[in-house]
């Protein structure tokens, strides 16, 4: 079975002992999870180590702590900058790239993203693979082209291999902190565009097991119909992941 996946994305937000209180809430949860399903924390760079010895400390499995962003140059004089190398010597195991928020505030491109993605692979951190279109976009019903292009310029340079590795998260623009959520058939539509794209370029048996998460206004009230679309394979969530009962309600919607 698919990987299934609930992954926080916690932004900019939150003092230290407001982030350790949501892991400690968060954690201490009466949850358990089928080994098929995982569960993503997105914590901003100065918790990741807090974050992780929180993780290792509950004994939870199938836990797993994330960066939001990564550099996309090994090492050297890049003032502020976080390294693939560095995440993978503290344990951290997935990293977000190409959020729309990095690519709109932040200039990143479909090329520097493809980049992002090498090094992340070479230092073992699963990408959490950011796509989606803006409004106008939709609007002008051209998302497939639009979304396509995203993949195609930063993730078909790999071989199934590598491309076996990456964790797609489909987030149309308009949809994310917006409260407008995409209908659970919007997602399947666009999740099931995304899969085949990727079965013409790698085959069924590589495109059928990556796991295609939806972010955009998901919440506790709406997981569990968007989660239960054929081709949708669990969220990645923005402001309800920051509400220990919202998130841990969305952890029990995974399938
Ligand atoms: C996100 O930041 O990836 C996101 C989906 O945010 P929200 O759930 O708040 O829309």
């Amino acid at each position: 079975m698919r990987k299934q996946i609930a992954a926080a994305n916690w932004k900019m937000n939150l003092t230290v002992g407001q982030a350790e209180k949501l892991l400690t809430d968060l954690l201490s949860g009466d949850w358990t999870l089928s080994p098929h399903q995982e569960v993503l924390f997105a914590v901003p760079s100065p918790y990741l180590y807090l974050a992780l010895k929180a993780v290792k400390a509950s004994h939870k499995s199938n836990v797993f702590i994330c960066s939001q962003n990564c550099y996309s140059e090994q090492s050297g004089a890049y003032t502020g900058e976080t390294s693939a190398e560095m995440l993978q010597s503290l344990g951290v195991t997935h990293v977000i790239l190409g959020h729309s928020e990095r690519r709109e505030y932040f200039n990143e491109t479909d090329e520097m993203l493809a980049k992002k993605v090498d090094i992340s692979l070479l230092h073992d951190l699963t990408p959490v693979f950011c796509c989606g279109e803006p409004l106008s976009v939709r609007e002008a019903g051209t998302q497939n082209a639009y979304v396509a292009k995203q993949i195609e310029r930063s993730l078909f340079h790999l071989s199934s291999d590598a491309l076996q590795k990456i964790v797609i998260a489909y987030e149309p623009i308009w949809a994310i902190g917006t409260g407008k959520t995409a209908t659970s058939a919007q997602a399947q539509e666009m999740h099931a565009f995304l899969r085949s794209i990727l079965v013409k370029k790698y085959g069924l048996a590589v495109a059928g097991n990556i796991p295609i998460l939806y972010g955009g206004s998901v919440k506790a009230a709406n997981a569990g119909e968007i989660f239960a679309e054929t081709d949708v394979d669990g969220g990645l969530v923005g402001g309800a992941s920051l509400v220990a009962r919202e998130f841990e309600a969305i952890i029990r919607a995974l399938k």
